[in-house]
């Protein structure tokens, strides 16, 4: 089974079913199956087939489904490519992955003319049109090479089949930033991608009767596993919010009763310290989903003792298609924890040697499953020294309980060493957040002459009255005192990438400038 068919099938079966609701109007399953068959005929019209890529930029829409799934159908290898990465960005990933066809909002016309004749590999711009006729405009040098994406689905034949997929072909490059060096290409295969949709589909028991909310970035693998292909491959409905707002999240949920709600800590931040919230604004929700990066426990806990839910935490990186580890909906969540091992997948924390810990032993998280990826595109050597023996080394620290709960302590490589002893970012960000009146916190290890390094913190606070004194005593009073933060700066907010995750990198840098 791959995405395409089992979308294929699911229209077969539920064809007035409501596929996803965009900007209030809903789209049925038949309608997009038979949108992403048109889209299909047209790419292997322009020549597209098997072994070609075809990068997608693109925000939460239609446009970004259809094109996935066309993409798929026609044979085509995905790269999803965030929309607003600087141009320097996505001439990397365009062309180092090859990239055949780009399919773009037709706002992005100016920079992709541009950039075009740096694009070697590039042979059609498909561009999804916001204003009218701007995928035929003949004002661009490129528009001999380009296609409108609306008269692609009006004009394709709907009786187009594709190729036979492989399960092993590739299905989607997922480019992941890495915290060093360029980014890489994990290449994620049909049973990969497919595997991972279903199982957590399954593990949350995602049904027809689902309604989910769609905000996470569907160019990031959390969004595009968790809460576009699993629904979609289970019949359920997606409610696609462009553009995160709380204001547009609570309408949403309460518009449509949504059932499922999946976001990152920082979006669960925002919903906290909405103002206009009602403790019954999530009551139609039987599933919060945390995920992407570590939420702070006093944050889960103050946001379900706040609307009445239960956050269930998950964990997953893009070369696991993503998710290796949840917390089970049929046994109590362990807060601060990632949960247990979803169907299919084997997690194991392990030392430098490669072997196993004891319980509750530090090492280094390692998975194995159908849905690990099976390398990264054209860097044999990364891919080496991350698949080992059939297991991804994550990079991730963690532990697990008895239980057989995982925990992440932190990433490998972000830990702080002061004076010898190690701390991780993480429990110092984990006693700020307890304070009430800190927003967000990050901590990073900044050069010491005499400790080799320190921790200094970075702090958005609620209220300007709180003054680094008071901060740096509630530390004193819950961490060791070689943890307890050197420095704390103030900040209006903290750089983040588009997935919420706090940029330790940027951090850094903002240190040495200053
Ligand atoms: P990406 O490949 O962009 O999805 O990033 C994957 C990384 O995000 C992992 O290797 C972890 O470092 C981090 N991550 C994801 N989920 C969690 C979580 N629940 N807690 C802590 N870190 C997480």
């Amino acid at each position: 089974m791959n995405l395409s068919e089992q979308l294929h099938q699911m229209a077969l079966k539920k064809a007035d079913k409501p596929a996803y609701y965009f900007l209030d109007q809903s789209t049925s399953y038949g309608e997009l199956d038979k949108a992403v068959t048109k889209f299909a005929d047209e790419l292997h019209r322009l020549g597209v087939s098997k072994g070609d890529n075809i990068a997608l930029l693109l925000g939460n829409s239609p446009h970004f489904i259809i094109s996935l799934y066309g993409a798929m159908r026609a044979g085509a290898t995905v790269i999803p490519v965030n929309p607003i990465y600087t141009p320097d960005e996505i001439g990397y990933i365009l062309n180092n992955g090859d990239v055949k066809v780009v399919v773009a909002l037709d706002k992005l016309l100016p920079l992709l003319e541009k950039m075009n004749p740096i694009l070697s590999s590039v042979e059609q711009y498909v561009i999804c049109e916001t204003q009218p006729h701007s995928g035929d405009s003949s004002e661009f040098n490129i528009c001999n090479k380009m296609k409108s994406f609306t008269k692609m689905v009006e004009s394709g034949d709907e009786g187009f089949k594709g190729p036979e997929l492989d399960p092993e072909d590739t299905a989607i490059i997922l480019y992941t930033s890495g915290t060093t060096g360029k980014p890489k290409g994990a290449m994620l295969t049909h049973t990969n991608i497919y595997s991972n949709a279903h199982d957590i589909g399954e593990y949350l028991n995602i049904t027809e009767s689902d309604r989910v909310i769609t905000t996470l970035p569907m160019f990031h693998v959390f969004s595009l596993t968790v809460v576009v292909n699993a629904p979609l491959i289970s019949g359920g409905t997606l409610l696609i919010v462009p553009q995160f707002s709380p204001k547009e999240i609570f309408r949403q949920i309460k518009k449509y009763d949504a059932t499922v709600f999946a976001g990152v800590p920082t979006m669960y931040n925002f919903l906290f310290q909405y103002p206009d919230a009602k403790e019954d604004a999530l009551k139609s929700l039987r599933i919060c989903i945390s995920g992407g990066s570590a939420m702070p426990v006093s944050l889960l806990e103050s946001f379900e003792r706040k609307f009445n839910v239960r956050v269930s935490e998950g964990y997953g990186l893009s070369e696991a298609s993503p998710v290796t580890c949840f917390n089970p909906l049929d046994r109590p969540r362990k807060a601060g924890s990632i949960g247990t091992s979803i169907l299919r997948v084997e997690n194991k924390v392990v030392n430098e040697l490669g072997e196993e810990v004891p319980i509750n032993g530090v090492g280094e998280l390692i998975v194995r499953g159908p849905n690990v990826m099976k390398g990264y595109y054209k860097m044999p050597e990364e891919s080496a020294a991350v698949l080992k023996n059939g297991w991804l080394y994550t990079g991730d620290l963690a532990r697990m309980d008895d239980e057989g709960y995982f925990f992440i302590v932190d990433r490998k490589k972000e830990l702080i060493i002061v004076g010898g002893y190690n701390v991780y970012p993480r429990e110092v960000e984990e006693v700020l957040y307890a304070h009430p009146e800190v927003v967000e916190a990050a901590a990073i290890g900044v050069p010491d002459p005499n400790q080799g390094e320190v921790v200094k913190c970075f702090v958005v606070k609620k209220n300007n009255a709180l003054t680094e004194e008071e901060l740096l005593a509630h530390c004193m009073e819950h961490l060791a005192k070689y943890k307890v933060p050197a420095k704390i700066e103030f900040l209006d907010e903290l750089p983040k990438n588009a997935t919420g995750k706090i940029l330790r990198r940027s951090l850094k840098n903002h240190v040495l400038q200053n």
